[in-house]
């Protein structure tokens, strides 16, 4: 039996490779909205994140989802997500085996 490959992606903030189901996609929208993106299908240009708060706050700090979007950012945006971010995260974590989150 031969392992599937599992896809992995880069962390925008911290540059760690992972599973994508470790990650949370926020994609930007074809009508230039950013949002965060739990299905991982939403059509758009998409950028990943550690479902970590802490790896949001990096990315509002050195404005990491402007460069993955290719698009500015703004403050508001960055805001309204981090406090989608908070809401998600708790799900998120729910939904993925805690077993193999070695912190
Ligand atoms: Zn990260």
């Amino acid at each position: 039996m031969r392992p599937r490959k599992i896809p992995l992606r880069k962390c925008v903030a911290c540059q760690q490779m992972l599973a994508k189901k470790e990650l949370i996609r926020v994609v930007r929208t074809p009508d230039e909205a950013v949002l965060i993106d739990l299905t991982g299908k939403k059509a758009g240009r998409g950028a990943y994140l550690c479902g970590k708060v802490s790896c949001f706050k990096l990315a509002k700090k050195s404005k990491a989802l402007d460069r993955a979007l290719k698009q500015p950012v703004s403050t508001e945006i960055y805001d309204q997500l981090e406090q989608d971010f908070i809401a998600v995260e708790d799900e998120f974590i729910a939904a993925k085996d805690r077993a193999d989150d070695d912190e």
